[in-house]
């Protein structure tokens, strides 16, 4: 007689469903797997008292540690949030525990970290809920039975991603308590987290396998067997059977051709975001000394830390901690990386602004760690300027890694391992990792995911894997390690090392072949609301931007004059640096909670004020010249911190002596012409007259302003209805048409609201309310007309528009108090100019996007970035928006819009509430964008002269001059003057800022003994001839969009 004994046909749904119970932390967990992880513990062993902090202070160990500490139990709430507790443990290990491990497991629902009793951070705890989950610190290898430990534990009551009223993105709730639900001690159970490991493993490939191919279904076999054959009444022996199924299956090898991942820990720490950069600092410190915890169990483990700046915090608040990252990068397991001084936006920031990014961050990290990083590590920015791959090389980077297009929704980027060439035409080697996150969490998803994803195996079989969680999360857990140790070499996945970022593109440079090659900007199809939102911290920095210019390029010639004046250089590198710390992904872009806005615009002011004496100081040293007692003078010094001559209109305090062809309304102040070369100051005494003329007029129903130049009609509302060229004889808007429409939209994204503007805002668009127009100033320097708008029932606006006798470039000065929800303010005009492409100001240099609606790549541009100008131009003419502090534009057809003000209520509740002062420009030209100065005009609306009081008769013997000029190039921008880093030579930076070639002569009356061309990080390369006699340069030869850093020595 025959019997039966086939088990039924197993199934997959049911099968990787069966096998996540098993190891669930949810389901069933009294009995599964995951109950038997730990064989014993005790929660009588762990002694508590507790310190509260007053007033939500952050105190360090040794002030903490000296209070007076009250006893405490779990099942205690602690708050409210961002407030700290201090626990003082003393744990007493039970005696029958002879010889076993010990962990300490600490719940707090919240961040918190464990301190030596020597005040050395030992490791990062984070709690609640969640893949993040970390609880567990190794306490003893082995005990002796009846130990006495004694412990800190600082608790931080905010989660890892901060206090999120009910979701991630949403305002911080304030008064959020933490329940201390888990602190005690246990003894693991070794072969049950071993099986723990395997289980998450096969259960993976279970999953992402494809059910035809015969790993998956072995997977689904090994998976049932093991649940079968675990026994929970019989422990042990059962999990010794378990285990020989598990790694029987896991023994079997990959092919030898197999794809490669390279996995590198990483742990991505937001230096401002949902939390303020407070916190910022005790997040390093809890994720990377967590992270030395790991690498003394897992030597062939490496991790990679990006941002200088963290470092530099953290060796000022944990020297010790400081001192065992050293110690363990020398060893190669902690390695630093990134180049940069923090992971900044690549949209925002000024050219000069991302050199100094390199320039701190590389020189960081060769002072304290022996070396400059060859990658630019940036996984998590909101597009990537044209001009990097040329600044990166300079910068003394080869490679670049990121991620975040993979973000994009509207187009796929194509490209995974390419070689990415930037706008001057500079290559280099960049991989996208095709896990699409830098929060990987070393599964078997992501190793799936490693080759489905890329898009470049055709050329290089192999991808890195920047695995590990972020942000209080602490960097990868021991879980991850270990699925990575087993999937080392499996039949079925990729094969995967721990290895190091630097490796991994070392290995692609030698074997890839044929790589693509992606030209120009990596836009990326999201967040272009960060390009508008927080105005007020985008005035800042480009303000700031500049003021820092003006001071560098005065105090360098302060120095250099010999005016026994000491170059400010500590102070000036205090003052960049935070500059450059506000300009991180989530600060300057706008996506950071209030709390954070107020902690950056506090370090605003503090470079606003420091940043104004130094230049006042610096002035009155370089004029040789006391200012009278009062700060006031009885005469004024202009400086022009720009390389080319200029004239303008300015307004100075009225002097007695003073002729001033117009006054203010007020009669205090009046307007003058100055007319200077470049980095030149004179005595304003010495200006010329203005013999144009410009005139504010009132014409039947229109407003008009008029100089030499054009002809500006407003009709009463303030829109630019007419604007005619007088020399080429030309109007500029169509007929029914005009600009200067303040237009509201409804601006409600998706999800990430102070990131986000979506496509189908612009179907929305509506007139504000009606605007009110009226003549100002009337001539004969300075015309003006005001417009006093009503946007809303909420929000209002006022225009001052200004034409001065000088110039074509008509201004409007704005203020506006605003005060709306998920409403976008633009301003637009409509030009009589036909053009497939309009011209943006970028980084030291100009981008073309498309004006058209042609393709998905053309519209997803629908939002774009600029940074002092876009231009519009056809065959023989064009018009130029400047701004001085906006940065979101949108030309579609003949139409451009510069947008003014978003009002996004997450994570920021309070986002640009309230008063803004804002200035655009129109500047019409003869030529198209190259053949005008449109580059010039736009830093001349951006770069105001320098007045400075001074006594008169002071400059007598001065005889004015330009310290430095550029002959023979108009397309030149010489941008920054500065002391060198390590002596007491000069640097300059220019760049071609039009898109061709340059040839011109450097001259400076300066006494130059010689010049050499350098790189960002200022080392010496080749000679450049300096004719002493002549004070000039040989000819010096620009490509396209190259910058030149210059190094003079003077005497
Ligand atoms: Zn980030």
């Amino acid at each position: 007689m025959t019997t039966l004994s086939a088990q039924p046909r197993f199934l997959r749904s049911i099968t990787v469903d069966r096998a996540s119970k098993f190891v669930s932390t949810e389901f069933f967990s009294d009995i599964n797997l995951y109950s038997k992880l730990y064989k014993k513990r005790s929660p009588d062993a762990v002694e508590l008292s507790v310190y509260s902090v007053p007033d939500l202070k952050r105190i360090p160990f040794e002030k903490a540690t000296k209070q007076s500490f009250q006893p405490t139990s779990t099942g205690t709430c602690y708050g409210p949030s961002w407030s700290t507790h201090w626990f003082k443990l003393k744990i007493t290990v039970p005696e029958d525990w002879a010889g076993e491990p010990v962990e300490l497991l600490w719940d707090s629902s919240s961040e918190a970290m464990i301190w030596s009793t020597d005040g050395i951070p030992r490791q990062g705890l984070t709690g609640d809920k969640g893949n993040d989950r970390r609880v567990e610190y190794t306490l003893l290898k082995e005990a002796k039975g009846g130990d006495v430990i004694y412990l800190w534990v600082e608790m931080a009551c905010n989660g890892m991603f901060g206090t999120g009223k009910g979701g991630l993105i949403n305002p911080p709730e304030d008064d959020r308590f933490f329940d201390l639900c888990l602190a005690e001690i246990a003894v693991p159970n070794p072969a049950a987290w071993q099986l723990f490991y395997d289980m998450q493993v096969i259960t993976g490939m279970a999953n992402e396998l494809p059910n035809e191919t015969a790993r998956g279904q072995e997977a689904l076999y090994a998976l049932n067997q093991v649940i079968d054959t675990y026994d929970r009444d019989n422990l042990d022996a059962s999990l010794k059977k378990c285990l020989q199924i598990s790694q029987e299956f896991l023994s079997k090898k990959a092919a030898p051709d197999s794809h490669h991942v390279t996995a590198v820990g990483n742990c991505h720490i937001d230096t401002a975001w949902l939390w303020p950069y407070a916190e910022t600092r005790r997040k390093t410190a809890r994720s990377w000394s967590t992270q030395l915890r790991l690498m003394e169990d897992y030597p062939e483990y490496v991790f990679v830390c990006s941002q200088a700046q963290q470092l530099e915090w953290l060796s000022q608040d944990y020297p010790k901690l400081f001192r065992e990252i050293k110690e363990a990068s020398k060893k190669g397991q902690f390695q630093v990386i990134g180049s940069t001084w923090v992971e900044m936006d690549c949209n925002l920031p000024s050219g000069e602004a991302l050199c100094r990014q390199f320039l701190y961050g590389q020189r960081y990290y060769e002072k304290n760690f022996g070396a400059r990083c060859k990658i630019f590590w940036l996984p998590d920015t909101f597009g990537y300027s044209a001009q990097l791959p040329q600044i990166v090389k300079q910068a003394g980077a080869q490679y670049f890694f990121t991620q975040k297009l993979s973000w994009n929704n509207i187009n796929k980027f194509p490209n995974t391992t390419f070689t990415w060439v930037g706008l001057d035409g500079t290559k280099i080697l960049t991989h996208m990792a095709p896990c699409e996150t830098y929060t990987a969490q070393a599964d078997v998803g992501d190793m799936v995911r490693s080759i489905k994803n890329n898009h470049d195996l055709a050329f290089s079989n192999q991808s890195l894997l920047p695995y590990g969680n972020g942000d209080g999360g602490g960097g990868p857990q021991r879980a991850m390690l270990e699925r990575l140790r087993r999937m080392k070499d499996v039949d079925g996945l990729p094969r995967c090392d721990m290895g190091s970022a630097e490796a991994f593109f070392e290995s692609v440079e030698e074997k890839a072949k044929g790589l693509q090659e992606w030209k120009g900007e990596l836009y990326f199809e999201l967040h272009r609301g960060t390009y508008t939102s927080q105005a007020a911290t985008k005035r800042y920095n480009r303000k700031l931007e500049f003021l820092l210019r003006d001071v560098e390029i005065a105090t360098t010639l302060c120095m250099s004059l010999g005016r026994d004046y000491a170059y400010p250089k500590a102070e000036l590198d205090l003052l960049w640096k935070d500059l450059l710390l506000n300009q991180f992904h989530d600060v300057l872009p706008g996506s950071a909670i209030e709390m954070a806005n107020i902690d950056a615009r506090a370090i605003y002011r503090d470079i606003e004020t420091k940043g104004k004496r130094l230049l006042e100081e610096c002035l009155s040293r370089l004029y040789q010249s006391k200012s009278l007692g009062d700060g006031s003078g009885d005469s004024f010094v202009a400086f022009n911190s720009l390389g080319w001559d200029r004239s303008e209109i300015v307004e100075i305090p009225a002097q007695p002596d003073y002729n001033l062809q117009q006054y203010s309304a007020s009669k205090n102040t009046g307007y003058v012409r100055v007319d200077h070369g470049a980095f030149e100051y004179r005595d304003i005494a010495d200006s010329k007259a203005e013999t144009s003329r410009v005139q504010a007029i009132s014409q039947g129903q229109e407003l008009i302003l008029d100089n030499d130049y054009i002809i500006a009609k407003f009709n009463q509302q303030g829109h630019l209805v007419s604007l005619y060229d007088k020399y080429e004889r030309r109007e500029l808007i169509p007929e029914g048409q005009a600009g200067n429409l303040l237009k509201l939209y409804e601006d409600v994204p998706l999800y990430w609201e102070a990131w986000d503007v979506e496509i189908y805002h612009l179907n929305t668009g509506k007139s504000a309310g009606p605007g009110k127009a009226r003549i100002g100033e009337v001539g004969p320097l300075r015309a003006t007309i005001i417009v006093e708008h009503k946007l809303t029932n909420h929000s209002t606006a006022s225009q001052t528009i200004v034409l001065t006798a000088a110039s074509r470039r008509l201004e409007f000065h704005m203020e506006a108090d605003w005060h709306e929800s998920r409403k976008l303010l633009k301003v637009e005009f409509t030009w009589d100019i036909i053009s497939d492409f309009a011209t943006y100001d970028s980084q030291f240099g100009v981008i073309q996007r498309p004006t058209t609606y042609n393709t998905s790549h053309d519209y997803a541009k629908f939002e774009v970035c600029g940074h002092k100008f876009a231009d519009l131009s056809e065959h023989g003419y064009g018009v130029a928006i400047l701004n001085d502090c906006k940065f979101g534009y949108s030309t579609h057809g003949n139409v451009m819009r510069l947008s003014l003000l978003r009002s996004p209520k997450a994570p920021d509740l309070n986002c640009d509430m309230g008063h803004h002062e804002f200035a655009f420009a129109v500047f019409p030209h003869k030529g198209t964008f190259h053949e005008s100065n449109v580059v010039r005009q736009s830093y001349q609306f951006n770069v105001p002269l320098v007045i400075h009081p001074i006594a008169k008769n002071t400059l007598k013997e001065h005889k004015p001059m330009s310290y430095f000029e550029i002959d023979g190039a108009k397309n030149v921008i010489l941008d920054t003057i500065k002391r060198a880093e390590d002596s007491d030579h000069l640097i300059i930076r220019l760049h071609e800022a039009f898109g061709g070639r340059a040839q011109f002569k450097l001259k400076s009356p300066l006494n130059v003994q010689s010049v050499v061309r350098c790189n960002i990080l200022e080392d010496d390369g080749e000679p450049v001839a300096f004719d002493k006699s002549a004070r000039a340069s040989g000819w010096i030869v620009l490509h396209a969009f190259e910058i030149l850093t210059l190094k003079l020595k003077v005497k």
